[in-house]
């Protein structure tokens, strides 16, 4: 296979000979079948290599989803190229970091920003795409009609996609080909996509979700995706008698209930649900299953490491778990450097074909969380539960110390979620003259406003005095990312000063 482009080879098995088989239906009625979007993808790749694009050279792509800006992704990997999405909510300043770190040789932006975009990107060659797919992007492309895909193996890179940076600066993870073809074939067999299935892609494309979970995985299995520029409940509700399956954050299943049209005969001919990126309520998970008889798959993953844990396909989905790992893949939970005893909380590493290749030029970075044998240390907190299904308990950089001992937050959420009135928490640390920091849990009431005594006079008896909240704030709702992530940082900057 070395003469062979190791992603695009795999990416193209399931529908080649297929070519007027359907790979997109869009919104308006249009479609686009599997011979056009591989052919579009093809006079992309041409049209990058006349730009001067050459094998490992970065394209950062800033615009907005497209079925074309599937085919400049293809189009960037078939040219030898290394993908770059951006998150189309960046600022020009914020863009700048980006460029300045991945010093592509294209940017690929909305006409509408352009020049802004030229101003700083240096000597990179800047081209457009619109939101119609239109752009001088699309009109070298056009002035194309072939391309030999160039060869590229397992090791090459493919992508690299920055992590949202909650902490620091944002890393760009350098993803191979290897990486990404690997992870969506376990994906694909894991969740039993085939040529016969019809996915819903609602997810963003700048993001590990949308671009690889939902995108390869539809490709590898020539399966058929309902092409949706964003999430749109009307949309997906309408989509979903002749869907076959959904993959969404928590965000999309929350918003879906609250649609009175959600119920078990529109959900008929679907048969499956995969949730990931940021925690499933059990709650939402049970509310999912009595509305629509179908029982969510979550599963978990990072830019990082693609996905490395799912719940079974056959056999339990349990709430408020993240499953096993996948095939291939390997977990431990250790705490400074020995792995804990069965139950016991610690940091979660992985290893297998998913992970990474390190961070794009920060080989200190690297090291501190790629080990020399392969191990990732991903920062999440973990345990396993009795039957050995994994349970996120939040990222480590949440974990409060607050007179000398630890509180996991979602232990301290999980209760207050129980409470009747309560829709849902966040749990944070602040700033403390006494103790260091505090525990402090900002609560969404349900409906009818809740005091402070409703939420901790309970937590007697249940949970040790250290642990309860030393202050409750009400909001009518929890700041969340377009991946449906809740923004602590957020949260702990707005409390700052509650006790100083
Ligand atoms: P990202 O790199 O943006 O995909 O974010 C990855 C992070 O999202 C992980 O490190 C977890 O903290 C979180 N995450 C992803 N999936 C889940 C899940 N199913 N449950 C809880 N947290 C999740």
């Amino acid at each position: 296979m070395s003469d062979q482009n190791h992603l695009i080879t795999r990416l193209r098995a399931a529908s080649s000979g297929r070519e007027d088989d359907i790979f997109a239906h869009t919104p308006d009625g249009t479609t686009m079948s599997y011979g056009a979007l591989f052919a579009g993808a093809k006079t992309m790749a041409a049209a990058l290599t006349e730009h001067g694009l050459r094998p490992g050279d970065r394209v950062a792509v800033q615009v907005e989803k497209t079925l074309q800006a599937i085919q400049l992704y293809l189009g960037t990997v078939m040219a030898g190229g290394v993908f770059l999405p951006l998150n189309t909510a960046y600022t020009t300043s914020e863009l700048g970091y980006f460029l300045a770190d991945a010093t592509p040789r294209v940017v690929v932006c909305d006409p509408a920003r352009r020049d802004a975009t030229a101003a700083i990107a240096g000597t990179a060659t800047v081209l457009t795409l619109d939101a119609d797919g239109a752009g001088s992007l699309a009109i070298a492309a056009a002035r194309h009609t072939s391309f030999t895909p160039v060869p590229r193996t397992a090791d090459d890179l493919a992508a690299i996609l920055y992590t949202s940076g909650t902490t620091g600066r944002s890393k760009g993870a350098m993803l191979s080909h290897a990486n990404l073809a690997s992870n969506s074939e376990t994906l694909r067999d894991h969740w039993r996509f085939t040529a016969d299935d019809v996915l819903i892609h609602a997810l963003p494309i700048f993001h590990t979700h949308g671009l690889f979970v939902a995108t390869n995985v539809a490709l590898l299995a020539g399966a058929s995706i309902v092409f949706l520029p964003k999430f749109d409940a009307d949309a997906i509700l309408n989509a979903m008698p002749r869907a076959t399956a959904l993959m969404g954050v928590p965000t999309f299943y929350t918003r879906l209930l609250d649609d009175p049209r959600l119920d078990r005969a529109r959900a008929a001919n679907m048969r499956l649900f995969i949730s990931g990126s940021a925690p499933l309520l059990v709650d939402t998970h049970e509310k999912w299953q009595a509305r629509t008889g179908h029982r969510i798959l979550e599963r978990y993953g990072m830019t990082e490491t693609n996905m490395s844990t799912s719940n079974p396909y056959d056999g339990e989905r349990r709430a408020g778990t993240v499953g096993f790992p996948l095939p291939g893949v390997e977990a431990r939970i250790r705490l400074k450097g020995t792995e804990v005893a069965p139950g016991e909380i610690g940091v979660l590493e992985v290893r297998g074909p998913n992970v990474f290749q390190g961070y794009w030029q920060m080989p200190e970075k690297t090291a501190e969380e790629l080990l020399p044998d392969g191990w990732f240390i991903t920062g999440d907190l973990a345990r396993r539960d009795k039957d050995g299904y994994v349970i996120i308990v939040g990222r480590d950089k949440d974990l409060i110390i607050t007179g000398g001992f630890n509180v996991y937050p979602k232990e301290v959420e999980s209760l207050i979620d129980d409470l009747p009135g309560v829709l849902e928490s966040a749990v944070i640390g602040v700033p403390h003259p006494d103790f260091g920091e505090a525990v402090v849990a900002v609560v969404v009431p349900s409906g009818a406003p809740l005091n402070a005594t409703d939420i901790i006079a309970p937590l007697a008896g249940r949970l040790a005095r250290f642990k309860h909240p030393k202050q409750v704030i009400f909001l009518p709702e929890l700041p969340r990312n377009t991946m449906g992530k809740v923004q602590k940082k957020t949260l702990r900057e707005t409390c700052a000063t509650l006790f100083t």
